[in-house]
């Protein structure tokens, strides 16, 4: 070991052994630093896993990178399956292919959470980070200096010293409630009215997957959607998104009649891959989403919110575990620059916050155009335009969906400003117009001269 790194030995406790927590014990593990981790649940790499919770993710640049950074993407690239655009399917069982980038290296990737989360777990413990599962936070006495913790198996508490302690115990996290409610920290968790059930479309006949491999498969329906994501054993995750409460809602659908004949009516060519459709749909659980937003996420050098703990969001970009990978990136950059912690963590919460806040407001926007926008022509257009645009523009159009997956050197807050610059510059191209061909593209240079400075 080195000798700097040496002097950072520091010992550091993280909450939660999810998809950022290990990630960043083992960054910090690698940064010779001596890393535990307190996890409530037990160990998933000898358990089951709960049927219909979050079972692949879109992992796109952001994550792809931080991934690099901790040196196991050799171990999760067998895992991924590439998704090169979205694949349409209209109420009639037409399908439109919508390609999300320009080429083959634009693609995001589908990953089942819990072959890459247990990937995560055996690279930090391979780093030397000791895991203590079924252990959970169950207070935080932040003036004292204190966490509490519970053994899950006795019923145990014990106190650890609230010191370099990073909270990575998602959306619902503990920490941040301790946070809340001790300091009068302000927070909002704004949940939305839709919620969120999967079910699984079972490989066919030979294990190949029955509808295509290669691509995120949305059924747009104005107020709701159902996706589908490939996974590696020929099966997809099918999730619906529905309001909660109304006349078409998880509430109204209670019964299995109802069931078949909403999937009937509205999903007609992926309801008969669905043999286990009222079942699953009756026994898996109802996710809520929604945006989490705290006004400070960490306290001195002792507690950092981190990940979905600090600024869950929903996840119609599909960026939740992107942004919180990133988050970890982020913050063992600032540590290579100080070995000051409270100066590190205030300075991760300046920089990151704009950011994070950013991916929230796009994310919401983007479930608008997964469920409704993508239906009308001028979408269309607009996307085939904005994809010549920035062939022919590089240095100053890029499409904001790229901005956001493919380009990790794009902060998300700058993503979204030129975002909406961009949209307006769309909109006003396409204005009376329905083909690229009879696009104005002198004017479109003007524009894009006038309003994009180059992105450096
Ligand atoms: C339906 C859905 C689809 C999504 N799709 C995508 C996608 O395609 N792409 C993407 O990038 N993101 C996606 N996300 C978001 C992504 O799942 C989260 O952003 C990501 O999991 C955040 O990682 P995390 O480590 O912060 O939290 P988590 O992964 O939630 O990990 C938190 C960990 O803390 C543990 N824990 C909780 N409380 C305690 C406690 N008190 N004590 C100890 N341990 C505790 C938990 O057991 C868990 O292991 C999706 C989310 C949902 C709900």
């Amino acid at each position: 070991m080195s000798a700097a790194a040496q002097e950072r030995r520091e010992p550091v406790t993280i909450v939660g052994a999810g998809l950022a927590g290990t990630l960043l014990a083992t960054l910090l593990a690698g940064r010779g630093h001596a890393v535990r981790i307190f996890e409530r649940l037990s160990d998933m790499r000898h358990s089951a896993i709960p049927a219909g919770r979050s079972i692949n993710l879109a992992l796109a640049a952001r994550g792809i990178r931080a991934l690099e950074l901790a040196g196991v993407m050799d171990r999760v690239r067998p895992l991924l399956i590439p998704m090169p655009g979205r694949m349409l399917h209209a109420n009639d069982g037409a399908l439109t292919f919508v390609p999300y980038g320009q080429d083959e290296h634009e693609v995001i990737y589908s990953v089942s959470r819990p072959d890459l989360n247990r990937i995560l777990i055996d690279a930090a413990e391979r780093a030397g980070v000791d895991i203590r599962f079924r252990t959970a936070a169950v207070g935080a006495d932040i003036r004292h200096h204190s966490l509490v913790l519970r053994d899950e198996a006795s019923g145990r508490l014990e106190e650890c010293p609230l010191k370099r302690v990073i909270a990575a115990d998602g959306a619902g996290s503990m920490v941040r409630r301790a946070l809340v409610s001790e300091l009068e920290v302000l927070a909002s968790e704004d949940l939305l009215k839709h919620g969120y059930k999967e079910l699984r479309l079972p490989p066919g006949a030979g294990g190949i997957h029955q509808i295509e491999k290669h691509a995120l498969h949305v059924w747009p329906r104005g107020g709701f959607m159902l996706i589908a994501l490939p996974n590696v054993d020929g099966s997809f995750t099918v999730t619906l998104f529905l309001p909660h409460q109304g006349e078409e809602s998880f509430a109204s659908l209670s019964e299995p009649a109802r069931i078949t004949q909403f999937f009937r009516r509205h999903f007609p060519d992926v309801c008969a891959m669905l043999p286990a459709l009222t079942d699953e749909f009756l026994l898996h659980p109802t996710g809520i989403m929604g945006t989490v937003r705290c006004e400070r996420w960490s306290v001195e050098d002792r507690l950092l919110l981190i990940g979905d703990a600090a600024h869950a969001i929903t996840p119609f970009h599909g960026q939740g575990m992107n942004c919180a990978f990133e988050d970890c990136r982020e913050l063992l950059a600032m540590l290579d620059t100080t070995s000051d912690w409270a100066d590190a963590f205030r300075r991760f919460e300046q920089i990151r916050r704009p950011q994070t806040n950013a991916i929230a407001d796009m994310a919401i926007e983007n479930y608008l155009e997964m469920r409704d926008t993508v239906r009308e022509p001028q979408f269309h257009l607009q996307r085939a335009l904005s994809l010549e645009l920035e062939r022919r523009f590089p240095q100053r159009f890029v499409p904001r969906y790229s901005m956001v997956m493919f380009h990790d050197e794009i902060p998300y807050a700058i993503a979204l400003e030129r975002g909406r610059i961009q949209n307006k510059i769309l909109a006003q191209l396409t204005r009376n117009v329905s083909t690229i061909g009879a696009i104005d593209f002198q004017a479109a240079q003007r524009m894009i001269e006038e309003r994009l400075t180059p992105i450096s």
